[in-house]
């Protein structure tokens, strides 16, 4: 395909020399005006350039060292991928930083462990930690915590394949305190190859804990797994509960969620003491 000179609009013939710019050529009589001859640096420094640029240059009609300029070029291109370099291992030095200070606020909190993750009843918030595998960490708000599915595979003496746990169910009165120590625990089991929870959290994200990942028979390990099974699961218990006590009670007057608490009391959720704490609280006595 013919090219015509981006300056002086001539056409450019498939073998006659030319300079490739980032938005078209220019033929010989125009680059020779700036003392170019078509050289391998003069095509480098070309190929930076746009027809406007090179036109005010041919204008001015001064002569350009294009050995030069490409040094400078590469100098600078240099020193910004240096900075660049320079930023990303600060801003890596800030987010070690960042986390060494939240690591260290959950420690001193003594929050409960389970895998990677650490849950923090002062902070209400859990945090899940660096491995060697994954640099990312993760703070979680419990009060963002919509709701779990318990894992428990592997097979029962009876040869029953899974057990199920009691789903939590939606209802306020029927999910208060009902749910912790329906777990069966391990003692059914003669195996198990998974053991865990599914956390749901409130944007649509969900992430997972698990005790057990391959193959355990019955014995000590297994026990120690399901020990911490079941407190996970009734520290979910307890965040879940928690969360929809306060979705349900949180933005009425006073004589609404005292009618509210009353509705609790009447259904053995909460005890008088509990409800009459709570009312006098309200009612400021
Ligand atoms: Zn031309």
């Amino acid at each position: 395909m013919a090219r015509s000179c981006t300056i002086c609009g001539k056409k450019i013939s498939l073998f006659s020399p030319a300079l490739i710019l980032k938005d078209g050529s220019i033929c010989k009589d125009c680059f020779s005006k700036i003392g170019l001859t078509g050289s391998f640096s003069d095509n480098s420094w070309a190929q930076r350039q746009n027809s406007n640029e090179l036109k005010s240059l041919i204008e001015k009609g001064d002569s350009i060292d294009t050995k030069a300029e490409n040094a400078t070029f590469k100098l600078s291109l240099k020193k910004s991928k240096a900075k660049v370099n320079q930023e990303v291992a600060d801003e890596r030095e800030r987010n070690n930083k960042n986390y060494q200070d939240i690591l260290s606020t959950f420690n001193n909190d003594n929050a409960q462990k389970f895998d990677k993750y650490l849950f923090d009843s002062n902070k209400q918030q859990v945090l899940k930690k660096r491995t060697l595998l994954d640099n990312e960490y993760k703070l979680i708000s419990y009060s963002d915590i919509v709701n779990y599915t318990p894992i428990q595979r592997g097979e029962k003496i009876h040869k029953q394949h899974t057990l199920t746990r009691a789903v939590i169910g939606n209802e306020l009165a029927g999910s208060v305190g009902a749910i912790v120590g329906a777990v069966s625990g391990g003692k059914d089991f003669e195996y198990v190859n998974k053991l865990g929870v599914i956390v749901n959290v409130k944007d649509n994200s969900t992430f997972s804990i698990y005790f057990i990942t391959t193959k355990t028979k019955k014995g000590a390990l297994l026990d120690m797994a399901f020990d911490n099974f079941d407190q996970i699961c009734a520290l979910l218990d307890g965040i879940i509960d928690s969360n929809r006590l306060n979705i349900k009670i949180g933005k009425d007057d006073p004589f609404e969620k005292i009618k509210k608490y009353k509705e609790l009391l009447d259904n053995n959720i909460i005890s008088q003491e509990e409800f009459e704490a709570k009312k006098k609280q309200l009612l400021n006595l």
